[in-house]
This record gives C-alpha cells, sequence and structure tokens, in this order.
C-alpha cells in the first residue's frame, strides 16, 4: 500500500499529467534482465522477458526471480513451473536451458508425477533474511485447450512462469496441477514482463502497458504489475477491443466476437457494480485498470484481468471480479483450502445480485446455489459426514457441489442465523479480513479466528469448523 500511496502523491504533485501514466517512475531500462542487486528489493520481483512463437505454437522464456527470503535457511529448493502439466498426456513438455541461482548455474531434477517441481539440492545455506537470485531460460509448446491454450491465432496462457515454491508451517507446497480447481499459491510480487508478439495482435494482461517498440513487423510490449498474485496474459489479432474509464478506472474488454452494444453495456456495468460493492465494503482495489476478457475459457481469475467465456454470464464475470479480493489481494492455500478463496467468493457473489437486483435477485442465485435444494437431494445424503478440508484434487466429483454449493450454503446459514440475515454487515466483517490480510496470505485458521472477533459471535470459529470437516444436515443444525 505504501507504494500506491506515494504514486498517487506522485500523481497530484506532477498535476496534468495523464493518470493512467507510470512512466515518470520507470524506465524501460527497468525491465532489464541484468544487473540486479538482490539486496535492493523488499518484495519477490519477477522479471521476465517472453516472446511467443506464434509459427510453433511455442514460448519463449528469460527472467530472473529475486526472492525475498523471510522464511527459512534452505538447504535445498523447490520451484513450481507448470507447462508439464497437461491433464491428458505430456510430461516434458518443457524444455530448460539453465538454472542459476546467484549467476551460477545449478543442478537440477524435475520431479513429482507431472513434473511440475525443479529440485535443487544446494551446496550451500541460503540464509533466512538474505535475499537471492533465480534466473531461468526456456520455452515450452501450447495445447489447444485449457491454459495454456493456442487455437489458430488465440493464445491464452496462464501460470507459465516459475516461482520458488511456497514455503509454509508445513514445508514445502510441491502438490501437483490440480485441474479441477486450477489451484495456485503464492506470495505477492511486482512484475517486469517484456512480452514480444506479432505487431497485429492484441493483449489481454495483468499489467499495465507503460511502454511499446514495433520493430521488424513485431510488438514489444513493456508490462508492469505491482502486487501481483500471478501474470497472465492472452494475444490473438482477431479481439474486439472496448474500454471506459470508470470511476477514474480504466476498464477495458477484449472480446473473441464482436460484442452488441448492450452487451458491451452490460459487461461494463458489471465490473462497475462489483467494484462499488467491493470498494465500498471491503476494501480499496490496487490497480487503476482492469481487463476482462471473453474467449474459450470458462472463467479464470488472474491479477488485473480476468478470462470468462464469450457465452457471457453475469455471475461468472462477478465471480472472477471477486477474486480480485479473495485470491489476488488476499491470498491462501487454493489447493488445501478451496472453501476459503471459493466458497467465500461464491456466496458474496449473491451479495451482488442483492444489491443491483434486489432480495429476489439474491432469492434466484441463492436458490440456484444451494446444496439443498430438491435437485441435489441425493447427492446432500451420499456428501454427509464429507470434508471440505481436502486436496482439491482429492475431491473427485463432489469437489463442484461441496464447494460451489454446499460451502455457499455454509455462509449464508450462518449470516442468516448468527448475523440477522444481513449479508452487507457480512461485507463490513471483510474488511478486517482485508484489512489484516491483503497484500499477503491467509489460512481459514485465520480467517475464522477474525471472523469471530469481529462478529463478536462466540460460536463462530468452532461452527464453521464443525460445518467444514464435516458435512452436516444443515436442515436441522443449530
Ligand atoms: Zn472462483
Amino acid at each position: 500500500m505504501k507504494k500506491l500511496i506515494i504514486a498517487l502523491l506522485f500523481v497530484i504533485i506532477l498535476g496534468g499529467c495523464n493518470m493512467f501514466d507510470d512512466r515518470n517512475e520507470i524506465d524501460k531500462n527497468d525491465f532489464d534482465l541484468i544487473n540486479h542487486d538482490v539486496n535492493d528489493y523488499d518484495i519477490n520481483t519477477y522479471y521476465l522477458d517472453v516472446v511467443l512463437d506464434e509459427e510453433n505454437d511455442k514460448l519463449y522464456v528469460t527472467g530472473e526471480i529475486i526472492y525475498i527470503n523471510d522464511k527459512t535457511d534452505f538447504n535445498e529448493l523447490y520451484i513450481t513451473l507448470y507447462p508439464n502439466a497437461d491433464e491428458f498426456v505430456s510430461l516434458d513438455n518443457v524444455d530448460i536451458d539453465y538454472i542459476k541461482i546467484n549467476g551460477l548455474e545449478v543442478e537440477y531434477e524435475v520431479v513429482g508425477y507431472d513434473y511440475t517441481q525443479i529440485h535443487i539440492d544446494l551446496e550451500y545455506t541460503l540464509e533466512k533474511d538474505d535475499n537471492f537470485s533465480i534466473e531461468f531460460k526456456y520455452n515450452f509448446e501450447y495445447w489447444d485447450y485449457g491454459r495454456l491454450m493456442a487455437l489458430g491465432d488465440y493464445y491464452l496462457t496462464m501460470f507459465f512462469y516459475p516461482f520458488l515454491s511456497m514455503y509454509d508451517d508445513e514445508g514445502w507446497n510441491i502438490d501437483p496441477f490440480t485441474f479441477h480447481g486450477e489451484s495456485y499459491y503464492n506470495d505477492i510480487g511486482d512484475y517486469y514482463v517484456t512480452l514480444n508478439v506479432r505487431d497485429d495482435f492484441l493483449v489481454a494482461t495483468s499489467g499495465k502497458l507503460l511502454f511499446e517498440d514495433n520493430e521488424d513487423g513485431r510488438l514489444i510490449k513493456y508490462l508492469y504489475l505491482e502486487d501481483g498474485r500471478d501474470f497472465s496474459f492472452s494475444a490473438s489479432p482477431n479481439y474486439f477491443y472496448y474500454e471506459e474509464v470508470i470511476n477514474e478506472r480504466l476498464f477495458k474488454i477484449y472480446s473473441v466476437r464482436e460484442l452488441e452494444n448492450y452487451e458491451a453495456d452490460n459487461s461494463f456495468k458489471y465490473m462497475e457494480d462489483t467494484f462499488n460493492l467491493f470498494e465500498e465494503y471491503v476494501g480499496e482495489y490496487y490497480y487503476d485498470y482492469f481487463t476482462l476478457e471473453y474467449g474459450y475459457y470458462y472463467g479464470m481469475e488472474s491479477s488485473g484481468v480476468v478470462y470468462c467465456s464469450a457465452d457471457i454470464s453475469e455471475g461468472t464475470v462477478v465471480h472472477e471480479v471477486i477474486h480480485q479480493w479473495f485470491y489476488s489481494m488476499i491470498g491462501n492455500d487454493q489447493s488445501d483450502e478451496s472453501f476459503l478463496d471459493e466458497s467465500l467468493t461464491t456466496f458474496v457473489s449473491g451479495i451482488y445480485f442483492l444489491d443491483v437486483y434486489g432480495i429476489e435477485g439474491a432469492n434466484d442465485y441463492y436458490g440456484y446455489r444451494t446444496s439443498l435444494s430438491e435437485r441435489f437431494e441425493e447427492r446432500y445424503q451420499l456428501v454427509l459426514g464429507d470434508s471440505l478440508l481436502r486436496k482439491v484434487d482429492e475431491f473427485e466429483d463432489q469437489y463442484g457441489y461441496l464447494i460451489y454449493y454446499h460451502g455457499v450454503s455454509i455462509f449464508k446459514y450462518y449470516v442468516d442465523e448468527y448475523l440477522g440475515g444481513d449479508y452487507y454487515y457480512f461485507l463490513e466483517l471483510l474488511s478486517h479480513y482485508y484489512d489484516e490480510y491483503n497484500g499477503d496470505t491467509a489460512s481459514i485458521e485465520e480467517f475464522l479466528v477474525l471472523l469471530e472477533r469481529e462478529s463478536g459471535v462466540d460460536i463462530t470459529k468452532e461452527w464453521f469448523e464443525l460445518q467444514i470437516g464435516e458435512v452436516q444436515d444443515l436442515s436441522n443444525t443449530p
């Protein structure tokens, strides 16, 4: 937040300058891959030089991570790199050129059953509180589906770069990639990305475009993302582009099909209303820009950008936008504790419908989202006693039902029963969650401690733990 305030002051001092223009703070040299002094940093920082090879559907990445080691003394490292994790076949999709630690090339082994972990046995100790550098060069091929999708001239590129695997109370988080939840767990960081694409491409991305060069039929985009949970982009020469400035924030839409006027207007409205609600009740959004992509993906959140299907769904757009609060700004372990980001986001999406459409809108939304509805009767009996505290991959077929329906019912029951059905009050409680954890990560335990403290409802933590530890029959639960 400090940097945001400084940036704001800067804009005020310079008066007339374009508020979407950060060039006075950062210049092109700041994107260089060389000469970084690791001691200059206080946040994990990613330098990525990315070249899209449209002929061969490949991505070439050279880069460096400056890692702020506030975790422990490391004698070994795990680096997560996801582009080997294909749902169907390939395991050697990534071709690694080198990995260097503090400038020296190291031996490594690619491990894990989906080959997404790069393991390095260090011959020395990387001590706590000493920053270190990880340099890398690799390339990989796109598939024609999923989060690394090439469809003709269309490219979706998510979770494509390495990051030091999360090291927390449980040690290394080196779970395989999960295809149900597309789980991701990382600290926030700053990103300096140069992206090289064919010069007829439009790019939807997490980052803010600061500079652009046009050389020999190629565009080089200088993209900057501050305090991002992840960085991603999609690219296509066939996008239809729309933009609108709303409350001094630049909203952009990239769509693979032309939108009717009312569709574009509605889409901006979905974003505007969601931002208004969550900024008013929960907390300020970090960036003065936001991008919605309508493409070939069903709905996926990323810092500063969301990817939704071109078959527009209001609920999906709203859900993905809310993830800017409960994923991007407040992170969590999406693999082990999907209840915290997904059930919460899905529940509070209903408050958007309450806000925009009134009680009927909320009833429609929650009527559809309740795990207790008649259409789920058999399913409900089947999951009684099941835990919502499993790793995403261990839910198997019940993941969607338990997290996106029953998790919502748990929150709704709590607000109706213990908070007098006051949904706005629940959002206000979440502002304390935001104040304490934005820019950081939280666990379910931390969330519940906070919710109990702020609500003053002294059964909160115990009640939630009972509900998510073993599915109870909510139709007759005290
Ligand atoms: Zn979600």
